[in-house]
């Protein structure tokens, strides 16, 4: 009777040993329970879009979308001391969450049916539009139209060019553009101060943060024509951080804390904050 009691005891014993070590083995599976567990974040953001990802000579990032970040991982319960940042280009943001280099990406990332498969989405935090930056001397360009037969940068995993020339905008206007390739929009305001191209067609945010620092030499044109759903990337099916993440949009749409961030980045740039609530959640899947 005695052994059989201690032979029970010594295999739920086992049993519990074998259960903590698979915890330990498999690690956090979701970027919620990372939060919880370990207060840190590894967080994609970019590096080089003035404005809204921005890495500075001192090794510091700033913008929107790095304060977007902050809140929420604060949200999640993670300090500003926990976050790494990691630098996410439009190429690498899909591949980056796959392979678990990063649990959340916040980089001008609009939340596509294309990338839906890929990758769940908490948001949309923001709504951008897409508009147009060319050489201020530029009359030709004004509208969607006037880009045809222009050469348009086209950075590689944006969703901008395909926009224009696939006809996912609000016209539904396939429009016949010459496209240049880029690695990022950085890249893109070299080549058209260059004469390289005739336009940099992309989120009116991040065309606001390049014209705010070239100066007079660079203008948008004010004509936007689609809808950006910025998106907080995770990895596919984290479902459980996605509606914590939904839970802090709400939050900080209601504590005014989107709106002072914005205006802290973009004020003076002629984008206004025109929102009254945070945008309709697409729903975490
Ligand atoms: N928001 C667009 C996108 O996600 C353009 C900006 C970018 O590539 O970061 O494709």
């Amino acid at each position: 009777m005695r052994s059989r009691q201690i032979g029970a005891l010594l295999l739920s014993a086992a049993a519990l040993a074998g259960s903590l070590a698979a915890c330990g083995n498999s690690g956090p599976t979701s970027a919620i329970e990372k939060a919880k567990n370990d207060k840190k974040l590894t967080i994609g953001v970019k590096y080089d879009q003035p404005g809204l990802g921005l890495k500075k000579p001192d090794g510091t990032v700033e913008g929107f979308d790095v304060d977007v970040a902050k809140y929420l991982a604060g949200e999640l319960g993670v300090p500003e001391s926990g976050i790494t940042w990691k630098e996410a280009r439009s190429a690498n943001r899909e591949t980056f969450l796959q392979q678990g280099q990063v649990d959340m990406i916040v980089a001008t990332y609009s939340i596509t049916e294309a990338r839906k498969p890929k990758v769940t989405f908490g948001g949309p935090f923001y709504i951008a539009h897409q508009d147009t930056l060319v050489r201020s001397d530029d009359t030709s360009i004004t509208s969607l139209d006037s880009l045809k037969g222009k050469r348009i940068c086209q950075v590689t995993g944006s969703n901008s060019w395909k926009n224009i020339a696939e006809g996912t905008n609000k016209e539904n206007k396939k429009v016949e553009v010459q496209l240049v390739p880029a690695g990022a929009y950085e890249e893109c305001v070299t080549k058209l101060k260059g004469n390289a191209i005739d336009a940099v067609t992309t989120d009116d945010m991040i065309l606001a943060g390049f014209a705010k620092r070239e100066g007079s030499s660079l203008k948008v044109t004010g004509a936007p024509f689609t809808d950006e759903k910025y998106g907080v990337g995770l990895k596919k099916g984290d479902k459980e951080t996605c509606e914590a993440v939904n839970k802090a949009i709400t939050k900080m749409y209601q504590d005014g804390t989107i709106q002072k961030l914005f205006e802290k980045h973009f004020s003076g740039t002629g984008l206004q904050f025109t929102a009254t609530g945070a945008p309709p959640a697409e729903g975490c899947s």
